[in-house]
């Protein structure tokens, strides 16, 4: 996959690109992510991006001229999938991540100080906020979403299906995981897990993601299956019976 992300802080990637899964997907050429400073793009002479807004109002707005520049320089922007990052934009979810994730070339341009200009979403096919509140920029916000999609990328992971398990996938929250030692001052690893019995092991995880929904967020047990109606009714039979 490929992703151009457009920004006046490229500085603010090097880490993120360069450590761990994502460096390892990049240099195994699973992802490639150009970053495009359209500072260089500024038909001012000072390099200017930004200027006040018509009307008047507090901060400064990014004019459209350098992006649009910056956007046609990107080869292929006509077919790629372009991403505003704003905090108006639809809510980033698990499911935009996998839907990201199987289109080959995204571009993501990122705001900052006050905003945009109005025009800059017609340039846009999708504006996405990664959550309900205000940033200075939208360079995390990238990240979070490169970081997201990357790791749903075939090959990203060492085990291609331990996705497939992770919170939100299926839509529930992953339950408890434990590793060595079996007991750490009193506090013991589940039997069932040491028992080796995998179908028993596969209903107990089963049970305690269910669990672990219903007593976190409930709101996304809206649309269960027949099968997974039978757990969460057990589940709420086993909560009552602790009380
Ligand atoms: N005045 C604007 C906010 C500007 S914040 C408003 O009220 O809508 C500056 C830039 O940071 C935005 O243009 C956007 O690119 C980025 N940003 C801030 N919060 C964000 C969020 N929750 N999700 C995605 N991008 C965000």
């Amino acid at each position: 996959m490929r992703i151009d992300v457009l920004t006046i802080f490229p500085e603010m990637f090097k880490g993120f690109l360069s450590e761990s899964i994502i460096k390892r997907a990049i240099e195994k050429g699973n992802l490639e992510v150009n970053l495009h400073d359209f500072r260089e793009f500024s038909l001012n002479k000072h390099f200017k991006v930004d200027d006040t807004p018509y009307g008047g109002g507090q901060g400064m707005v990014l004019k459209i001229e350098p992006i649009y520049a910056c956007l046609k320089s990107i080869d292929n922007h006509e077919k790629a999938l372009k991403i505003l990052m704003s905090p108006q934009g639809e809510v980033f979810k698990q499911q935009k991540a996998a839907e990201l994730s199987k289109i080959d070339h995204l571009i993501i341009l990122c705001g900052h100080y006050e905003g945009f200009d109005e025009r800059i979403r017609s340039l846009v096919d999708v504006e996405i906020s990664i959550g309900d509140y205000v940033l200075t920029g939208g360079e995390l916000g990238s990240m979070i979403i490169i970081d997201s999609v990357s790791r749903l990328l075939g090959g990203v992971l060492g085990n291609e299906l331990s996705h497939m398990h992770d919170s939100f996938s299926n839509g529930l929250l992953e339950g408890p995981q434990y590793t060595r030692p079996v007991e750490f001052e009193g506090m013991k690893v589940p039997d069932i897990l040491l028992s080796g019995h995998h179908k028993n092991i596969e209903e107990y995880r089963k049970f305690e993601s269910m669990k672990r929904t219903f007593l976190r967020r409930p709101d996304l047990l809206s649309e269960l299956n027949e099968s997974d109606e039978l757990i969460l009714e057990s589940v709420r039979k086993s909560l009552d019976l602790e009380k």
